[in-house]
């Protein structure tokens, strides 16, 4: 499928470091597309994708993290933990665990930092307490019905945006029914940024 290929180093990040074999940077990469950010990208590439083995800061191993551009993903996955964990809505750490390869998680990673990336960029453009005042009481209120997606987005209202973000793109239709406002929120942030939905 000529489709795996879409995202292109270069094109849509300017450099994509630690990503090897061909057909696990294909699948990570896939991602951007997956959250048809594919065109957006082409306009607005991501400054680099590193992959390592291992992330660790104070609190112990984290599997990603975005920083002006530039994201992280940790190649690390512990079946059980990192992955492999059936999905339940509200029950699982991160969107991430549920998949079912370390792949398949690292791309789902990628995809959850790729919504810092698109938070960042939010803020850049609306300044960040227009974004808070959009965010912050969907979060709230998400949190108080008990509607979110993972723990993870249940830590502060940037985590509770990307878990939702990518609970979009991995498990959109029960985004629709379990969390509609924060469905409604994410589709907010793309039209701000007018983010596209690709051609797929
Ligand atoms: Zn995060």
């Amino acid at each position: 499928m000529s489709d795996q290929e879409r995202i292109k180093v270069g094109q849509h990040i300017q450099e994509v470091e630690g990503l090897r074999p061909g057909a696990v940077r294909r699948t990570v990469l896939r991602g951007a597309q997956l959250a048809g950010l594919d065109q957006y990208l082409a306009r607005a590439p991501l400054k680099s994708v590193r992959v390592s083995g291992e992330l660790r800061d104070d609190g112990g191993h984290f599997t990603g993290d975005h920083i002006c551009g530039t994201i992280r993903i940790s190649a690390r996955r512990v079946q059980g933990e990192d992955y492999g964990i059936p999905f339940r809505w509200g029950e699982v750490a991160t969107v991430a665990t549920s998949a079912t390869t370390p792949e398949q998680a690292m791309q789902r990673t990628f995809v959850h930092e790729l919504g810092h990336c698109l938070l960042y960029r939010l803020m850049e453009q609306e300044g960040r307490e227009a974004v808070k005042a959009l965010i912050k009481p969907v979060f709230r209120e998400a949190v108080d019905m008990s509607r979110t997606v993972s723990e993870r987005a249940e830590e502060n209202w940037h985590e509770y945006f990307c878990e939702t973000f990518s609970a979009s793109v991995y498990h959109h239709r029960e985004l629709t029914s379990r969390d509609p406002v924060g469905y409604r929120m994410v589709q907010q942030a793309r039209a701000l940024l007018e983010v596209d939905h690709g051609d797929s």
